[in-house]
């Protein structure tokens, strides 16, 4: 089920997609997105709809990150925008898309995760879906990001905590 979440982005006619509910599997001694959050803090970057390519190619090069949450408020999620984006338009539209504004490059549908959404799920939803970057939203707001790059870590810091603990065992 992929619901619209509310309270994001409706007020700009735009669906936030909450993460579907699927079967799940026991993963990661069954860690949590808020897990995650705990790890790498809670951080986000966002810019407005308004803000030009340009502007938000200084965002993603000045913080060395991948994608940006469109948000007019900081809270809401009105889009996400990520240097796939840049590239496709600049294909199609050619250098003159510096000067347009983020929103017309967004993407407006969103799909989002919850604090208390598994860390498996999240995973499911990248590769299926093809996103790197995921934004988290708790009670409505925007309260972080979660990057390919971060679920990697999650899943090698796993690996190696059991394979800390098989080796002890072996070795007691
Ligand atoms: P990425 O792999 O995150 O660089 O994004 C690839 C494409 O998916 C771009 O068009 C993004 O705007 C879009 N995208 C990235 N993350 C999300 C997301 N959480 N929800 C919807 N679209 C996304």
């Amino acid at each position: 089920r992929c619901g619209a979440a509310p309270g994001i982005g409706d007020s700009h006619g735009i669906r936030a997609v909450g993460l579907a509910r699927r079967r799940r599997r026991p993963y990661g001694r069954g860690m949590r997105i808020s897990d995650v959050i705990r790890r790498k803090g809670g951080d986000v970057i966002t810019v407005r709809t308004d803000a030009s390519v340009s502007e938000l190619l200084s965002l993603l090069s000045e913080h060395k990150i991948g994608a940006v949450v469109v948000s007019d408020d900081g809270e809401s999620v009105h889009g996400i925008v990520s240097e796939r984006d840049i590239v496709r338009h600049l294909h199609t539209d050619g250098a003159g898309l510096l000067d347009a504004p983020v929103g017309q490059i967004m993407t407006a549908e969103v799909h989002t995760v919850s604090p208390d959404d598994s860390l498996d799920d999240l995973e499911s939803m990248m590769t299926e879906r093809r996103f790197r970057h995921v934004p988290v939203v708790g009670d409505g707001k925007l309260v972080a990001i979660v990057s390919i790059g971060d679920v990697v870590k999650n899943r090698i810091d796993d690996l190696q905590a059991e394979r800390d603990q098989l080796r002890t065992y072996i070795q007691s």
